[in-house]
């Protein structure tokens, strides 16, 4: 089975996934925790990626800094077994392996993370929210999907700011032929949609107790899930599963 696969995509959502943390969260936990709460309030009204834009514009205007912040994202939490695991694949010459990050936070704070790590060269492509720092030090953040223009028509549920699905095929698209094996490692009910789209021969590595695992639960079935699924708590055993597969 092994020596069928010679290419394979890893495919990774980043917030509690690859990283132990929810970096949209955790800036405001180090830097201002009443504009956390303020976010968790208002949650259900404002869409995500607008909510998070809105708040670090706040958080500029009371002086947080772009230091604060690029401070915050190198302490965040990410686990030591997870640099190993993206490291090991990546050195590993059979199967070949393509890392692809895929994620609805920004390319700021991921790159921010990546490169602390020292594994940004390891990665193919970065597929997320748009940022970038201006002169004063706020950090602008828009959807990836533009409000003002054409939207995607996922009914799966993702957010209207990307469809990962959609984004998961147009990489699929854009690195043709079509990879022997594709994992994907996420914890999210976000990661609901790519996941739904996986072949038989693919596997999805869930994190337990979170949104992925209960919407599999509830919909999986019924919506078809075709992929393998193997559960996961601790970065470690991400490390496992890739050393065993
Ligand atoms: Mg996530
Ligand atoms: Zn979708």
């Amino acid at each position: 089975m092994a020596s069928t696969i010679k290419r394979q995509l890893v495919v990774y959502d980043f917030d509690w996934s690859m990283a132990d943390q929810d970096t949209d969260r955790w800036i405001f936990e180090v830097n201002a925790p009443d504009l956390r709460r303020k976010m968790k309030n208002l949650a259900s009204e404002v869409q995500w990626t607008d909510l998070v834009a809105q708040t670090l514009r706040e958080a500029h205007s009371r002086g947080v800094t772009r230091e604060q912040i690029e401070h915050a994202l190198k302490i965040m939490p990410f686990h030591p077994a997870m640099v190993r695991a993206i490291t090991k694949l990546k050195i590993t010459a059979n199967p070949e392996t393509t890392l692809f990050c895929l994620s609805n936070a920004n390319v700021v704070f991921i790159s921010t993370i990546l490169e602390s790590k020292g594994l940004t060269a390891l990665f193919e492509e970065i597929v997320t929210n748009p940022a970038e720092w201006d002169s004063s030090g706020l950090l602008n953040l828009r959807r990836k999907i533009d409000p003002s223009g054409p939207q995607h028509s996922c009914k799966i549920g993702c957010s209207p700011n990307m469809c990962k699905g959609d984004e998961l095929d147009a990489f699929l698209e854009r690195h043709q032929p079509d990879f022997d094996r594709v994992i994907y490692v996420g914890d999210g009910s976000n990661d609901y949609c790519p996941v739904v789209r996986l072949r038989s021969q693919d596997m999805v590595l869930c994190r337990r107790y979170r949104g992925l695992e209960n919407r599999i639960a509830k919909d999986g079935e019924k919506d078809g899930l075709k992929c393998q699924v193997k559960y996961w708590a601790g970065a470690w055993e991400v490390e496992e599963i890739f050393s065993q597969i």
